[in-house]
């Protein structure tokens, strides 16, 4: 689970230095002096773009604040649609419904993403884009998605927030479709306490997005700050300082938090594979895993709820399945009057799925002994 768990020195001796080293300027821009010329976040969207490919990348302050600029940089708006999925985080939706844009959810399948058979029956005259999700890290079945988007000119985010560093053939997720957008926040796999990172294909995008997330500054370099040009006003979505520091810290150590998480998932899905009444998640062929979390998939939900209790009581956690599942599921979001005036809230296919699974956070600093001790709880007999 994550950049929490391995929060130390580095981060510490980064932090400091901005106050050592460079006079304490917390502010992206300017102050050139007196900062020694020392631009954190500017070098921490550099650092991030070339670690994970992708040519043009700017942070913001979280990631459903990452959500709501990818679709400003869409110029998406009043009268568009947008369509997601129905299981993701609520963010999703409301970085649409914040655009002032429609939001439409789709039913999941078995991967427990986007069911793109429903999203063909979901797409209007209205639908500007999608935004899919790699929940829980697993990549969503973007080939088969994309095809679908491009016949009907339909822009594809790619939420990002869980699949950092995983990849569909040799391509990251959040690079394959139009804009990915990233979470930094305290229990995601990169963290910076808040924050967020967006990756766009296309400059202009970029550009677009860039402006819109700093009140719609061009930075045009033949101006001072005070005079600079702009196109569209925008929002301040800025990221300071203080979590760029920690962000180049976390970055340092993103490979070695990514390969160990792979290690601990096959350690506990190897213990319980052969247990016949579950059934592990599947992902995408040629996909690799964030391997963030281990979702088990039961024979029926009476299995489910049982095994998840028994977890609990031998002090192993679950991880939104299915303790938040209210937050992370689009039936219980009655709340939403703009969802819900577009859609009823059934969603029975997804239901009928997510109540038999139980997902196992994958943490960093695994005891020896978790991956034994989670198949004799699992394969212990139902009372
Ligand atoms: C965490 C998360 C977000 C939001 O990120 P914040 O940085 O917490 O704003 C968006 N989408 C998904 C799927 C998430 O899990």
């Amino acid at each position: 689970m994550p950049g929490y768990e391995v929060i130390g020195n580095l981060e510490k001796k980064y932090l400091n230095e901005i106050f050592t080293k460079s006079g304490g300027v917390l502010f992206r821009h300017g102050f050139e002096k007196l900062r020694k010329n020392i631009f954190r976040v500017k070098k921490f969207e550099k650092g991030f773009g070339k670690h994970f490919n992708s040519k043009y990348s700017h942070s913001t302050t979280s990631g459903t604040a990452a959500l709501r600029i990818a679709l400003a940089s869409l110029g998406i708006g009043k009268g568009d649609e947008v369509i997601t999925q129905c299981f993701t985080f609520v963010a999703t939706v409301e970085a649409i419904i914040e655009s002032g844009a429609t939001p439409v959810c789709t039913e999941i399948d078995k991967s427990l993403n986007m069911c793109p058979k429903d999203l063909i029956k979901k797409i209007n005259s209205k639908t500007k884009a999608i935004i899919v999700v790699h929940m829980l890290g697993v990549a969503a079945d973007l080939e088969k998605i994309k095809k679908i988007c491009n016949k009907k000119n339909i822009f594809i985010i790619e939420d990002t927030a869980w699949g950092i560093g995983a990849k569909i053939r040799k391509n990251y997720l959040g690079t394959i479709g139009d804009v990915g957008t990233f979470s930094f926040d305290h229990a995601k796999t990169l963290t910076t306490g808040e924050g967020g990172m967006i990756v766009y294909k296309r400059k202009k995008m970029y550009n677009k997005g860039l402006a819109w997330h700093d009140h719609g500054h061009e930075n045009n370099p033949k101006f001072p700050r005070y005079e600079d040009t702009r196109k569209s006003s925008g929002f301040n979505f800025r990221m300071s300082e203080l979590q760029a520091a920690v962000g180049l810290a976390q970055l340092k150590k993103f490979n070695k938090i990514f390969q160990t998480h792979q290690k601990n998932k096959k350690k506990i899905s190897n213990a319980i594979k052969k247990i016949d009444y579950l059934e592990l998640r599947e992902k995408p062929k040629n996909s690799t895993d964030a391997s963030e979390a281990l979702v088990i998939i039961f024979k029926n939900s009476k299995l489910a709820k049982f095994y998840s209790k028994k977890l609990k009581m031998n002090g192993i956690n679950t991880k939104i399945l299915p303790e938040a599942l209210t937050w992370h599921f689009a039936k219980y979001w009655s709340h939403m009057r703009e969802l819900k005036k577009r859609q009823k809230l059934t969603f029975n296919t997804s239901h009928n799925i997510l109540k038999r699974c139980v997902s196992l956070p994958i943490m960093y600093k695994m005891e020896k002994q978790i991956p034994i001790k989670i198949y004799k709880i699992l394969s212990s007999k139902m009372k």
